[in-house]
């Protein structure tokens, strides 16, 4: 049996849109209706007919869900969560997506008193935004982190899991400081970085931007696919990760200084040792089907 027969989906870019996707592929009967707060959004999303019905009102998109997903930039989750407040149904099971938990199961909380929450991160996405580019296979062989309160009926847990297996993602369980602490060093810190990186060479004056262009292969290019991610969301991020966020690049910039003073020394055997265990960590990922072991990670050459 579906675990849902009624979905609604609260922001239609890259995740929403995806996830309507994936649900009409997946578990065609289930009825899709949309809402997105941008009228272009909205006009577009009518235009692509991933969801049965695409309501201009949030309250009207709600009416008689079973499951709601906020797909919203995590910033905007608790203006999201006060416009459906007086057309939710009392049985539906709210949801969203956000890449921080803490902050955003507080938002909603607070929004929506009394509703049965089961927040959910699906680790998957890619630099790109808006109803065009999402797709239906983007949470296949995914991860997708499901962070219930204390208490939250097990049945409705069971039931949000149901519907992201169907959707082809493998489910873990965490609690949301859990998760937050997790996602700030996988996920946070390395854009963070991207974004250092790229703004740095940007910036440089006895190096041209075209030489940087020009010799990107070396490395950087690969920095400036993370940091091409859309900059409302990241912004978001950081913001709603904070304590999480600054914990990690503490630790971060004390190892990176003790790698600054290895090459002042000529420490070759300390470079080489954390070499050696970085290339382990990137074997692990590809052994476990998180990336692509292809040559030039499997990009393609035409
Ligand atoms: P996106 O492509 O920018 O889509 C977000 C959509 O929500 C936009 O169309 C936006 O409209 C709309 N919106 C903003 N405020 C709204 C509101 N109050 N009510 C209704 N719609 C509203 O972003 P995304 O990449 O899908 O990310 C959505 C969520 O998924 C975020 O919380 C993000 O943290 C999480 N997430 C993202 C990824 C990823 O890789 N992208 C992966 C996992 C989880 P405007 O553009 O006009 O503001």
């Amino acid at each position: 049996m579906l675990p849902f027969s009624r979905v609604t989906i609260i922001g239609l870019g890259l995740i929403g849109s995806s996830i309507a996707r994936a649900i009409k592929a997946d578990m065609p009967t289930v009825r899709v209706t949309g809402h997105d707060l941008d009228p272009q959004v909205r006009e577009t999303s009518r235009a692509l007919g991933f969801c049965d019905d695409v309501a201009d009102t949030a309250g009207a998109a709600v009416t008689d869900a079973d499951l709601v997903i906020f797909c919203v930039p995590v910033g905007a989750m608790a203006a999201a969560a006060e416009a459906i407040a007086d057309d939710l149904p009392a049985d539906a099971i709210v949801s969203d997506v956000g890449s921080s938990k803490g902050t955003v199961l507080a938002a909603l909380s607070a929004a929506l008193p009394g509703a049965t929450m089961v927040p959910a991160h699906p680790v998957a996405g890619t630099e790109r935004s808006g109803p065009e580019a999402g797709f239906a296979t983007l949470f296949h062989g995914r991860w997708c982190i499901l962070t219930p309160p204390d208490g939250t009926d097990p049945v409705a847990v069971e039931r949000v899991a149901e519907f992201w297996r169907r959707l082809g993602a493998e489910i873990e369980m965490m609690d949301p400081q859990h998760h937050d602490r997790v996602l700030a060093i996988t996920s946070h810190l390395p854009h963070l970085i991207a974004y250092t990186i790229v703004g740095t060479a940007s910036d440089m004056e006895e190096v041209t931007r075209s030489e940087v262009i020009k010799y990107s292969a070396g490395g950087f290019r690969d920095f400036t696919r993370i940091a091409a991610s859309d900059p409302t969301m990241w912004r978001d991020v950081f913001l709603s990760n904070r304590e999480a966020v600054l914990d990690m690049l503490q630790r971060f910039t004390e190892d990176l200084t003790s790698l600054q003073r290895a090459i002042r020394w000529g420490k070759g055997d300390e470079l080489f040792d954390l070499f050696t265990r970085t290339r382990a960590i990137r074997r692990s990922i590809i052994d476990q089907g998180q990336d692509d072991a292809a040559p030039d990670f499997g990009r393609q050459h035409d």
